[in-house]
């Protein structure tokens, strides 16, 4: 009898939608060779707690499912998680999945690389909510979710720090009392699936830049910058949480901590201030108009204007930062949304870097979000690559599956 291809889901849930991937993993050409992923369809809910909307398509974009529910019936992440099980549990009853990946935004200084949850797991990525109070507990409130329903389903955690494991000590030091740093007070730097992917398809695509000095400008919601020497992360512009470095959307990015002392001295409570930082700050709170960067360039308000120029000068100086890191640059890449998707912000941040690093842009390339977007004479090369997290974890779930059969098999 011909069995189909195992089938794992990818779960992504961010602070107001959560984003389910069904793969199929193909038996590898030749044995325990590498496994390749695909992705055969996708299923999300947007608006959680606002105004819900599922919607599910395959992975040739044919639509299966548009549907915006009431507010009551998708009011949190638990909702929303059991209500995409419920569409993809139909049309998956013939092949269910046999393992979940979830990406699981803070890994801490336990976590380096991608693992199979238990109790012990769940409760060390339970201690890190702290340090990541917007992502972190809808993550745990999918894997809590799916280990109810289904306990013995394999369930694997991707972390966005994993990545940056391997930085030296001058990259993970904050300048505070050295007991801080042996308890985990350190910089780990966040969005390390995508930076892995982008590193592989650099690879792919300009074998020669990959080798070589690479800052990444992953520029999303969140927004950040990577360090990349040979492929391997060296440094990033985030820090213990993902507050740091560049103004985001809605998060702030590195502010002097006398601002944080002063708000607390004006009588805010810690809870107060979190909340502002993280969901109040960054080009909404500057623009007072919008977080959403489609909405600021098409704004004719003056203060639209100067988030998206602060913003752009913010990146443009961690490029400069991450380069002397590096002792050089070889090339720049922009993902993300914005990243991939704004030949404004591109334009605006490259004209900061033209003078230091003769980045000459190719107009018409970049208007059209072309994979390269510099002149042939550019002294460095600038780069346009989608990114693909959900990619990554399809990845590492599919490895830590097949690892998990063979032990089965051979017990
Ligand atoms: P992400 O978190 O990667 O989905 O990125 C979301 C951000 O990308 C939002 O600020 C969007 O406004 C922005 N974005 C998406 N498409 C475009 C576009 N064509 N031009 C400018 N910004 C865009």
């Amino acid at each position: 009898m011909n069995h189909p291809s195992p089938t794992i889901l990818v779960v992504n849930a961010g602070s107001s939608s959560v984003k389910v991937s069904v793969y199929t993993v193909p038996e590898a050409a030749h044995g325990d060779g590498d496994v390749n992923p695909e992705l055969s369809a996708h299923g999300q809910i947007e608006g959680i707690g606002v105004a819900p909307r599922l919607t599910v398509h395959m992975a040739d974009g044919r639509p299966v499912a548009d549907e915006r529910f009431p507010l009551a019936q998708v009011a949190d992440h638990d909702a929303a998680f059991r209500l995409i099980r419920l569409v993809l549990s139909i049309g998956l009853r013939d092949n269910p999945p046999v393992a979940i990946g979830h990406r699981v935004v803070h890994g801490g200084a336990d976590f380096t690389e991608a693992v199979r949850i238990d109790d012990e797991v769940l409760a060390k990525l339970e201690a890190l909510v702290p340090l990541a109070p917007l992502h972190q507990p809808h993550n745990l409130t999918a894997i809590r979710a799916v280990r109810e329903a289904a306990p013995e389903l394999l369930q694997v955690a991707c972390f966005d720090t994993a990545f940056h494991a391997g930085h030296d000590v001058m990259a993970q030091l904050l300048g505070l009392p050295y007991r801080y740093f042996e308890q985990g007070i350190r910089r780990y730097g966040f969005h390390g699936l995508s930076y892995e992917y982008i590193a592989r398809r650099l690879r792919q695509v300009a074998p020669d830049l990959a080798e070589g000095r690479v800052v990444v400008a992953h520029l999303g919601n969140g927004a950040s910058l990577c360090a990349l020497r040979d492929g391997r992360s060296i440094d990033s512009t985030m820090g213990l949480t993902a507050l740091d470095g560049m103004p985001m959307g809605t998060r702030c990015g590195a502010v002097d901590p006398g601002a944080v002392l002063w708000l607390a001295q004006q009588g805010m409570r810690a809870d107060e201030i979190q909340a502002m930082l993280y969901q109040e700050s960054g080009l909404k709170g500057l623009s007072g108009v919008s977080s959403d960067m489609r909405v600021l360039q098409a704004s004719a308000e003056p203060r639209a204007r100067l988030a998206i120029d602060f913003y752009a000068y913010r990146a443009a100086q961690e490029v400069g930062k991450l380069a002397v890191t590096l002792g050089g640059l070889d090339a720049l890449v922009f993902t993300a949304g914005i990243g991939a998707n704004s030949p404004e912000v591109r334009a605006r941040i490259c004209a900061h870097l033209t003078g230091l690093f003769g980045i000459e842009l190719d107009p018409g390339a970049n208007d059209d979000n072309r994979q390269r977007i510099t002149h042939d004479g550019s002294r460095i090369p600038v780069l346009v690559l989608p990114t693909d997290e959900e990619g990554i974890v399809a990845l590492s779930t599919a490895r830590l599956m097949r690892e998990a059969m063979a032990q089965k098999a051979a017990a």
